[in-house]
């Protein structure tokens, strides 16, 4: 538990979607209700933080309330399936453990099959790899890939390079929250799209270099990704 945050103030949303190509087919706005009930379940708030990595930064989420609601969960990866109807994915992958939830509900919604990626750390290392099992069955497959939230990116990516190991052809990515530059980036490494059904604005800066601190601004207490 951490104390309130110490200022806060009204949310800037951006665009819906953006990436390197457009969607194949257009699809509807996400409804504002669904996209506060978003909000609302990773308890967003604006501020002065610390995140695990050690960096300070403006907002705040609790990432790990996203996947409690089971019910929640289920509407929201529905809601997800409609942005990523265009991509016409074969299989759709998440990385263990928030992504795989939020992509089996859109390979539900989609018809589409399923498959996961494991954390796997060697040292300081950590990378996400395709069971044994799921390798052979994703070759020559059309998959998108899927996470609940994406800020560097780091699962997302890690996934894109296994499955393409794999001999998979990656149709795009998709999650619930994009934070700070996440849409551009993803699309810059990977050349396909990164379809979202919200991107917040997120500034990071490093401890010593943040423009919160120096103008005196209470840290809030507790961490966040
Ligand atoms: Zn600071």
């Amino acid at each position: 538990m951490r104390s309130p945050a110490p200022s806060r103030t009204s949310w800037t949303p951006t665009a819906q979607c953006c990436g390197a190509e457009p969607a194949a087919d257009p699809v509807e706005p996400v409804p504002s209700a669904l996209r506060d009930r978003l909000l609302a379940t990773v308890a967003a708030e604006r501020g002065h933080f610390r995140y695990e990595s050690g960096h300070h930064g403006d907002l705040w989420l609790d990432l790990d309330r996203l996947l409690i609601d089971a019910g929640r969960t289920r509407e929201l990866g529905v809601e997800l399936a409609k942005e990523v109807r265009g991509c016409r994915p074969e299989i759709v992958c998440g990385p263990l453990t928030g992504g795989a939830f939020i992509a089996q509900v859109v390979a539900a919604e989609l018809g589409a099959g399923f498959a996961f990626a494991e954390r796997v750390v060697t040292g300081d290392a950590v990378a996400y790899r395709l069971p044994d099992a799921l390798r052979g069955p994703v070759r020559g497959r059309r998959v998108l890939l899927v996470d609940d939230a994406v800020n560097a990116g780091s699962a997302l990516l890690s996934t894109w390079q296994d499955i393409l190991s794999c001999g998979a052809q990656p149709a795009g990515s998709a999650c619930l929250l994009a934070l700070g530059e996440a849409a551009a980036r993803i699309a810059a490494a990977t050349g396909a799209p990164l379809y979202h059904l919200l991107a917040l604005e997120r500034r990071l800066w490093p401890p010593d270099r943040c423009p919160l601190c120096a103008s005196g601004t209470p840290l809030g207490a507790g961490q966040s990704r």
